[in-house]
C-alpha cells in the first residue's frame, strides 16, 4: 500500500509498519511505540483496524489467534516515547487487557519488520493461562553489586556463654554490654537461644571478640570483676560470627545461621535481586534501546568493525541522545562504543572531540538545555563534586547507558567522569570492569557511582561478538 491507511480499513501488522500512517499516529515513524511493541508481545499474530480521522487516529490491534484486542491512542504522542493515555498501558498497569471474541481476519503478511526476536513471542500454549503483569520477555535485568554486597559473609570469632540462670539476665546483659560494647558489630544481638534443645540452659550470650588464635578461657580471664558479676554463667566457649552487617537477604540468610543478626534491609536491591524491579512498561523500553544499540553493533560489524553497540538515554523522556558503536580499529584506539556514545553526548551539548561523520550510525540528539543555560559553557568543579559554577551537570548526569557488551576498565572510568546514572549491558566481557574484572562503578574510593545491570538481551548481544 503506498497511500496512507485509510480509516477502518483492516491491515496486517507488518503492513502497518510499513505503510505511512497519520503523522501523530504511533505507528507513524519508522520504529513503533514501545506500548505497541509490549502490544505485539502480548499478541503474537495481531491485525490491525485504523479508525478515526487524520487529527485522531486510533489504532486497534487484535491478535488473530488469541482474540486479544489492544488499542493505542496516536495523537500527541511521540513514537519513541510510552503513550500515558494509551489503552494497552493503562491496561496493562491495572492488570486487565481487553479480551475480545475472535473473528475470521486477513491473513498475516509475510514481510514482519520490527517483529520480536524468536523466543520472544509468548509461547501459543500459555496464552490463555498467562497475566498481563507477567513477562513475557525472557531476559533479567541483574543488578552488578558492589564488592562488600556480593561477597560471602565474613566470620570472625567470639566467646559465649550459657546462662544458666536466666534470672539473671537482664542484670549480666547491662554489665557485659558496658564491658565489651562491640562498636563495629552492632548488628550482633547479644543473646540468642540454645540450638541444642537437650541442653539444660535455654539461652546464650555473646561476651566478647577473640583472637584468630584463642584458645579456651574461663570466666575469671575473660570478664573483669567487679564490673561484671559472672553469677548465672556457665564455662565460656567459642563461636564464629559475622563480622559485618548483612547488605542483602543472602547475606542476612547466611549471617543469621551463624549468629542472631539484625538486618535493615534495603529493599530495591532485594526486588532488584528477586528481578521485581522493573515494571512491564519498563522492560518494554529497556528493550526497545537495547535492541538500538544491538542494531548499532550489527552496522559496526556490516562496515568490518567490532560488533559492540551502545546508546545513551534520558531516562526522564525516554528521549535518546546518543547512538554510536566501536570505531576503535580505524579511527582511534580509544573509541570503544561507550567512548564514542559519551563523546556523540557531548556533541549534542556543542561539544566533543572526535569526528565521527565518516560512521553514519553514530549520531546524536541535540541537548535541550534550561533556560537560559547556554549548552556547552565552560564548566567549571564545585568544591561539593557535582554542581559547575553556571549550574550544567556533567556530560551524562541523570542518563541511562545500554551497551551490548560489559564495557572495559577505560570506558567504566569515563562513565564515572561523565557522571552516568545506570548502565545496562547484554553479555559480560572477559576484561568488564563492571562486574566481571572489576566493579569500577561501586568503589567506595571514586567520588561517583552509578547503578549496573546485565543481561539485557543477553542472548543477541552474546551473539553479536561472541570473543568480547
Ligand atoms: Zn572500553
Amino acid at each position: 500500500m503506498r497511500g496512507p491507511l485509510r480509516s477502518g480499513v483492516e491491515a496486517p501488522y507488518s503492513q502497518l509498519l510499513r505503510s505511512p500512517l497519520p503523522p501523530r499516529a504511533c505507528l507513524g515513524s519508522r520504529r513503533p511505540a514501545p506500548c505497541l511493541r509490549a502490544a505485539r508481545l502480548l499478541a503474537p499474530r495481531p491485525t490491525g483496524v485504523v479508525r478515526g480521522g487524520e487529527r485522531e487516529p486510533l489504532l486497534t490491534l487484535t491478535d488473530s489467534v488469541s482474540g486479544r484486542g489492544f488499542s493505542c491512542l496516536g495523537p500527541g504522542h511521540r513514537a519513541s516515547l510510552p503513550h500515558p493515555a494509551c489503552p494497552t498501558f493503562s491496561n496493562l498497569r491495572k492488570g486487565r487487557v481487553a479480551r475480545r471474541t475472535p473473528r475470521s481476519r486477513t491473513p498475516f503478511g509475510a514481510v514482519r519488520r520490527m517483529d520480536p526476536a524468536p523466543g520472544l513471542v509468548e509461547p501459543r500454549a500459555d496464552e490463555k493461562t498467562r497475566s498481563p503483569e507477567q513477562e513475557p520477555v525472557p531476559w533479567q535485568a541483574l543488578p552488578v553489586l558492589s564488592e562488600q554486597q556480593s561477597k560471602d559473609v565474613e566470620l570472625v570469632l567470639a566467646y559465649a556463654a550459657p546462662i544458666l540462670d536466666k534470672r539473671q539476665t537482664s542484670r549480666l546483659l547491662k554489665e557485659v554490654s558496658a564491658v565489651y560494647p562491640l562498636p563495629a558489630q552492632p548488628h550482633l544481638k547479644r543473646v540468642r537461644p540454645s540450638r541444642d534443645a537437650s541442653c539444660p540452659h535455654a539461652l546464650e550470650m555473646l561476651l566478647c571478640l577473640a583472637g584468630p588464635a584463642a584458645g579456651t578461657g574461663s570466666l575469671a580471664e575473660l570478664l573483669p570483676q567487679p564490673a561484671v558479676d559472672p553469677r548465672g554463667l556457665g564455662q565460656p566457649f567459642l563461636v564464629p560470627v559475622p563480622a559485618r552487617p548483612p547488605l542483602t537477604r543472602g547475606q542476612f540468610e547466611e549471617a543469621r545461621a551463624h549468629w542472631p543478626t539484625s538486618f535493615h534491609e534495603d529493599r530495591q536491591v532485594t526486588r532488584a535481586l528477586a528481578g521485581r524491579l522493573f515494571s512491564m512498561q519498563e522492560r518494554v523500553a529497556m528493550q526497545g534501546h537495547m535492541e538500538r544499540a544491538v542494531w548499532a553493533a550489527q552496522q559496526a560489524a556490516a562496515r568490518g568493525l567490532r560488533a559492540v553497540g551502545a546508546v545513551v538515554v534520558d531516562p526522564s523522556s525516554g528521549r535518546v541522545l546518543a547512538t554510536g558503536h566501536d570505531c576503535s580499529s580505524t579511527a582511534s584506539p580509544l573509541l570503544h562504543a561507550t567512548m564514542v556514545c559519551i563523546d556523540l553526548v557531548a556533541q549534542g551539548q556543542g561539544r566533543g572531540a572526535y569526528d565521527l561523520g565518516p560512521y553514519p550510525a553514530c549520531s546524536f540528539a541535540p541537548a535541550v538545555a534550561p533556560q537560559g543555560i547556554r549548552v556547552g559553557s565552560v564548566r567549571k568543579l564545585e568544591e561539593d563534586g557535582d554542581v559547575h559554577v553556571d549550574g550544567l551537570p556533567y556530560v551524562c548526569t541523570g542518563y541511562d547507558l545500554y551497551v551490548t557488551h560489559e564495557p572495559c576498565a577505560m570506558c567504566a572510568m569515563a562513565l564515572v567522569h561523565s557522571r552516568v546514572q545506570r548502565v545496562f549491558y547484554g553479555a559480560p566481557s572477559p576484561d568488564g570492569a563492571l562486574g566481571t574484572r572489576f566493579r569500577i562503578h561501586a568503589r567506595p574510593d571514586l567520588n561517583h557511582r552509578f547503578q549496573v545491570f546485565r543481561g539485557v538481551l543477553e542472548a543477541q548481544c552474546r551473539r553479536l561478538d561472541p570473543g568480547s
